[in-house]
C-alpha cells in the first residue's frame, strides 16, 4: 500500500500517478491487509461529466487507486506541472490483472456486456488464462436487481470483480454497492468485455504507440463519433480550470 503515491486534482476529481508495476504489487499487500482495492479508470469522459453524478464523484474520491486513463490526462499533468507521465488503460490493467490471477489460480466474475459478447469474454478468457476459475458472470442487459446481482456475486466468492456497463452506469452501480460486495479486487472495465470477446479490434499498435487510441476507435465508431471532440473540450476546460485557479491564488497571494 504506497504511501507516498502522488494524486493530483483535475476537473475536481483525484487522478493518481501509478503503474501497472506498483499495481500489481498492492495486490498481496491490501490482501494481507484485508482492504479493498477498487481500481477506477479516471479518463476525459468521467473528467468532464462527472460533476453531472455527484455519487460517480464519491465513488472515484473512495477508490483506492484512480487510474490515469488516457493520453489526455497525462498531457494535462503535464502542461500544468503534475508528476503523471503513464497513462494506465482499463483494458491493459484488466489483462495484467487476468495474468496475475491466473499465475495465482484466482477466482473471477464477469459482470456486464450483450449476452454474446460475455460469453465469447468468458471463452476467450478461459482459452487464454487455463488456472483461472470464471465463479460467474452476469450481462449487463439483464432484468435482474441490483441486490441480486451483488448477492450473486457474493455468494460466488471472487478474488476478482470486473464490471463493464461503460460509463456512468458501472461507477453508478458501483458507488450503490461497493461496500456490499465482498470482493477483494474491483475494476470498472468499460468496453473491455467487447475487445476481449472480439466484438469490437482494439487499435492497430502504431494509433497506441502514437497514444491516439482514442482518435482510432472514435472515427472507427459512429456511436463513438462525437467523442473525438471530447479531448479538446477537455483539454481546453481543465487548463482553463488550472489557470483560473493559478490566477485566483496568485491574487489572494498579492493582496496578503
Ligand atoms: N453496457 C452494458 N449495459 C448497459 C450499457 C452498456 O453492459 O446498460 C456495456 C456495453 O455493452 C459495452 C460496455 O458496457 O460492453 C461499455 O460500453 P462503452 O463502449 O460505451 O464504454 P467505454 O469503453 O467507452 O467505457
Amino acid at each position: 500500500m504506497s504511501t507516498d503515491r502522488k494524486t493530483e486534482v483535475i476537473l475536481g476529481l483525484p487522478v493518481d500517478q501509478l503503474s501497472y508495476e506498483e499495481i500489481l504489487s498492492d495486490l498481496p499487500i491490501y490482501k494481507t491487509a484485508g482492504k479493498q482495492m477498487r481500481l477506477t479508470s479516471v479518463n476525459p469522459q468521467i473528467l468532464l461529466h462527472a460533476s453531472k453524478y455527484p455519487e460517480v464523484c464519491e465513488y472515484v474520491k473512495k477508490s483506492t487507486h484512480r487510474l490515469p486513463d488516457g493520453i489526455g490526462v497525462v498531457l494535462v499533468s503535464k502542461l500544468t506541472t503534475g508528476t503523471i507521465t503513464d497513462r494506465i488503460t482499463g483494458y491493459d490493467l484488466m489483462l495484467q490483472l487476468l495474468a496475475y490471477a491466473d499465475r495465482h489460480h484466482n477466482r473471477i466474475f464477469l459482470y456486464g456486456a450483450h449476452p454474446d459478447v460475455l460469453k465469447k469474454t468468458v471463452e476467450q478468457i478461459s482459452r487464454d488464462y487455463p488456472h483461472i476459475e470464471i465463479v460467474g458472470h452476469i450481462d449487463g442487459y439483464h432484468e435482474a436487481g441490483e441486490a441480486e446481482v451483488v448477492e450473486q456475486i457474493n455468494l460466488a466468492h471472487p478474488d476478482f470483480l470486473f464490471v463493464a456497463l461503460g460509463f456512468p452506469k458501472q461507477e453508478l452501480f458501483l458507488s450503490r454497492n461497493w461496500e456490499k460486495l465482498t470482493v477483494p479486487v474491483i475494476e470498472d472495465v468499460g468496453g473491455s468485455f467487447d475487445v476481449i470477446g472480439g466484438a469490437v479490434k482494439r487499435a492497430p499498435d502504431f494509433f497506441i504507440k502514437s497514444h491516439l487510441e482514442w482518435a482510432y476507435r472514435s472515427f472507427s465508431s459512429p456511436k463513438r463519433f462525437k467523442r473525438a471532440f471530447e479531448l479538446p473540450v477537455f483539454l481546453v476546460k481543465a487548463l482553463w480550470v488550472h489557470f483560473f485557479r493559478f490566477l485566483k491564488d496568485k491574487g489572494a497571494r498579492d493582496s496578503e
